[in-house]
């Protein structure tokens, strides 16, 4: 990797962070050479800090490293993108990404569907929904079509039907997505506790 560190007077290229996981882009910080070469070395994300003016590990006060996963150079060598598994939160704001200032978790398409169960079940919606019935008749009832759709998955996982296994696949998911958000919970709050199991 040669990376052209004079193309900016100060010796610095920019690295992006990106989620090895999630595909989230964490967080954008710079590097010097000894930076890099820190990086590389320890495999956790060094940068040069240009407001403290010195070499800065990433979590060194917090706790929540970047470890490199890979790191790929751009089309003219002047900017970093490295994949990471971060240990925790990455802003120092508290949010995973720096770009998530309102702090809400980015699963692509099963978080646009968390958030319409979520305005769903506050009831602004004309008529009532699938899903606001369902929140009407209470947990044990949504606890009970998670069980439901869990036996369907089961039985077609038996069978060689693809397109049924996966509709009701999509059955339990989005029940369960129902379930989590009956008790409280989104989709996130299991995934820090796989990720706290994964240490
Ligand atoms: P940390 O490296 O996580 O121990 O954080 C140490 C300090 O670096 C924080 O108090 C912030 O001043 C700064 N900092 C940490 N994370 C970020 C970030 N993602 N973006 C900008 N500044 C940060
Ligand atoms: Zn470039
Ligand atoms: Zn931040
Ligand atoms: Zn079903």
């Amino acid at each position: 990797m040669t990376i052209d560190f004079n193309k900016n007077k100060d010796g610095l290229v920019p690295a992006i962070i990106q989620d090895y996981n999630t595909k989230n882009v964490l967080m954008l910080g710079y590097m010097n050479e000894a930076a890099f070469k820190a990086t590389k070395d320890t495999k956790k994300v060094t940068f040069y800090s240009r407001s403290k003016q010195r070499l800065w590990r990433k979590g060194e006060e917090s706790g929540n490293v970047l470890h490199v996963v890979d790191m790929q150079l751009d089309c003219d060598n002047d900017s970093l993108l490295i994949f990471v598994n971060p240990d925790g939160p990455t802003c120092h704001k508290g949010s995973d990404t720096c770009w998530n200032t309102k702090n809400e978790t980015q699963y692509g398409f099963i978080s646009v569907l968390e958030n319409t169960i979520t305005s769903r079940i506050s009831g602004n919606q004309e008529g009532l929904s699938y899903v606001a019935s369902l929140f009407e008749k209470g947990i044990n009832k949504i606890a009970q079509k998670v069980g439901e759709e869990a036996v369907e998955v089961i039985i077609e996982a038996k069978d060689n039907n693809d397109t049924l296994f996966l509709n009701e696949s999509a059955d339990l998911l989005f029940h369960y997505l129902l379930l989590l958000q009956a008790k409280g919970f989104k989709l996130n709050d299991v995934v820090s506790v796989l990720q706290e199991r994964n240490h």
